[in-house]
């Protein structure tokens, strides 16, 4: 049994500027990536004012698409090694904090093409921060970059793992992220806690974490139901976020993590939102004591109230009988999301998914 958790994680508010002094040390210029939001947050301005502070240069990528591509991260790979950066900082969503790391990756191996991502090979990055402004992705302590592959009609996690050195965690950053938003994003961290507890990888170290991270997330429920999201609730998700991603870290992902990809290719559905319609269903098929288990950390009396928070949340999912033959296809020949499901998987079993998420 093993517990590795490398990265320096702060968790607190004003994190980013506290703590500059430390994490401005990595270089002496950055590249920092991110999307548009990261200037309305506040995230960005916090991060350019400690640069500026420590006399770091740096250069900005603002453009990261949602589910980067590998087009993407060989494009801004060329500007880091034109820049001549030293380390990478990843603000915002999982989109631009796991390109991050693939561009870490790939400045570091200047002389690689873009197959070297999905190759096995030595896994050594440029340096890497991360500034999570969304509560769902957790990849500010996980080793994990999800990219999309065109070629595939479909995402995959690179086989690398990259872990970041520094995880600056502070809830503000979500003072004015759409509700919408914190609701997938939520919905998200809630499936990194159950896919990593109902799992053949779990152990003691893994379970403790996601036993607090389903208790935290009970309290941040209200919230999500209502129009009403406190600071106090801004918190909790965010912290709810970064321990639902230490033990993704540990155990992995499993089912619904795999279909959900199928649904962001095929039918642009919001990664949280297409990991959340497969939860019930997933918890569902599990042994009764798992089941009772997690049903009560989250503050669920049984599956169908499970079900029907899910539909509050995210609404029913619409989706053409010939997708739901092609998604079970395509996971029943996906070992990697199979082999850690601790129970029996048929295509019977993946179809009720469907039906419970419908
Ligand atoms: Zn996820």
């Amino acid at each position: 049994m093993k517990f590795h958790m490398p990265v320096k994680v702060y968790c607190e508010h004003d994190c980013v500027k506290t703590y500059s002094d430390e994490w401005t040390s990595l270089g002496r210029k950055a590249l920092i990536v991110t999307g548009r939001s990261s200037a309305k947050n506040g995230a960005l301005a916090d991060v350019t004012d400690s640069l500026n502070a420590h006399q770091i240069s740096y250069c900005i990528f603002d453009h990261t698409e949602e589910n980067p591509s590998i087009e993407m991260v060989m494009q801004v790979r060329d500007m880091g090694i034109r820049e001549n950066v030293d380390f990478v900082i990843g603000i915002g969503g999982g989109s631009p904090m796991d390109a991050a790391k693939a561009i870490a990756l790939m400045i570091y191996h200047k002389d690689k093409d873009a197959d070297y991502l999905y190759q096995q090979g030595d896994s050594t990055a440029l340096p890497i921060v991360e500034v999570p402004t969304t509560c769902g992705t957790g990849s500010e302590v996980t080793p994990i970059s999800v990219l999309t592959i065109h070629a595939k009609r479909t995402k995959s996690s690179i086989p690398h793992r990259i872990f970041p050195q520094y995880a600056l965690v502070d809830g503000k950053y979500l003072a004015s992220a759409p509700k919408k938003i914190l609701v997938n994003t939520s919905v998200d961290s809630l499936g990194h806690l159950i896919e990593s507890y109902i799992n053949l990888g779990a152990s003691p170290f893994s379970r403790m974490i996601s036993e607090y991270g389903m208790a935290l997330w009970k309290d941040v429920k209200p919230a999500l139901l209502s129009d009403h999201v406190t600071d106090e609730d801004r918190d909790r998700m965010m912290l709810t976020s970064t321990l639902a991603g230490m033990a993704i870290t540990h155990a992995g992902t499993t089912l619904p993590h795999g279909l959900s990809y199928f649904l962001t290719y095929e039918m642009h559905i919001p990664h949280g939102q297409a990991v959340g319609y497969f939860q019930p269903g997933y918890v569902a098929a599990a042994a009764p004591e798992t089941q009772a288990k997690v049903l009560e950390l989250i503050g669920c009396k049984d599956i169908a109230e499970f079900t029907t928070l899910i539909h509050t949340l995210l609404g029913p999912l619409e989706i053409a009988p010939d997708m739901v033959d092609t998604a079970i296809k395509g996971i029943m020949a996906n070992e990697r999301k199979l082999k850690p499901v601790p129970y029996e998987v048929t295509e019977e079993t993946l179809r009720k998914f469907f039906e419970m998420a419908m």
